[in-house]
């Protein structure tokens, strides 16, 4: 069985996460870890600090917590031999960096989308993406979430554009030549595919995907209704990392 410290364990996914994975009975939820003290340990033992932990108990530390959270887990865990998984969004180039030099150590899996879901709706937006003239991408998120564009319209627009250069196809281009209100039309996050974000209460994690050619139109959905559907996701994730194989797995598509 292995033992697991959560990152951000104070946290809405955090929580849920000591919850959901003690519950599987595969994993032990030993330790919390947050600047904040959690409302439910679940049998778990809270820490402020990653450097209080014991290294030699702990099997893989999983971080939900932010970009600043990320680096430290990242260094921890290659100091001491200890496996990562991470679902932190809105990392920069020296988070993601942090996270490159912990997997020349140990093995870390990063994913800025666990839920099952959303890994096909990227799979079948690449799919889609070579045959469409044009692809917008539409997030919702709740209003608590502090970074927009979402990891994972990152990720699908990075994976769409990827799918278009495969076919020699060329960037889009933006048809709307005047914009009365800035913002209107969204981010260009890659390639011309679009990125528009929506914050609202009640929301959990949803997204739409929109193809559009002369006479037809595609659109991929996925909703995360609760935060239980990132759990299979990351139990996947858990169950693959080991810290004695180094290496990178970003999203968990080649693990499914
Ligand atoms: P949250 O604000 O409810 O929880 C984050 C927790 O991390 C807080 O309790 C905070 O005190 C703690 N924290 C922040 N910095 C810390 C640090 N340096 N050390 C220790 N603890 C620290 O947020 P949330 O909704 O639980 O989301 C957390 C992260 O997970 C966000 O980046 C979010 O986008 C991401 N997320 C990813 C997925 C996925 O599938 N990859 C799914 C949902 C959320």
């Amino acid at each position: 069985m292995k033992v697991l410290a959560i990152v951000g364990g104070a946290g809405r996914m955090g929580q849920a996460l000591a919850r959901g994975l003690s519950a599987l009975g595969d994993f032990n939820v030993a330790a919390l870890v947050d600047t904040r003290e959690p409302p439910a340990l679940f049998g778990a033992h809270f820490f402020s600090r990653i450097e209080d932990l014991d290294a030699s108990s702990i099997d893989v530390v999983i971080d939900f917590s932010s970009p600043d959270g990320v680096a430290s887990s990242a260094a921890w865990c290659a100091t001491h031999g200890v496996a990562l998984v991470v679902g932190t969004t809105g990392l920069g180039d020296e988070h993601r960096a942090a996270l490159e030099m912990a997997s020349k150590r140990v093995g870390v899996v990063a994913a800025a989308n666990f839920a099952l879901g959303a890994v096909l709706c990227e799979r079948f937006a690449a799919m889609a993406a070579p045959y469409f003239e044009r692809a917008e991408i539409i997030e919702l998120h709740h209003d608590a979430k502090i970074d927009a564009p979402s990891g994972t319209s990152i990720a699908t627009a990075q994976a769409i554009a990827r799918a278009r250069r495969a076919k020699g196809l060329e960037a889009l281009i933006d048809p709307t030549t005047s914009h009365t209100f800035e913002g209107a039309r969204g981010a260009d996050v890659v390639d011309g595919v679009k990125v528009h974000s929506v914050r609202l209460p009640g929301l959990v994690a949803h997204q739409e995907v929109h193809f559009g050619s002369r006479g037809e139109g595609l659109t991929i959905r996925h909703d995360s209704y609760d935060r239980e559907s990132f759990l299979p996701g990351v139990a996947i994730a858990v169950a693959h990392v080991d810290a004695k194989r180094p290496g990178l797995v970003l999203g968990i598509d080649s693990l499914l």
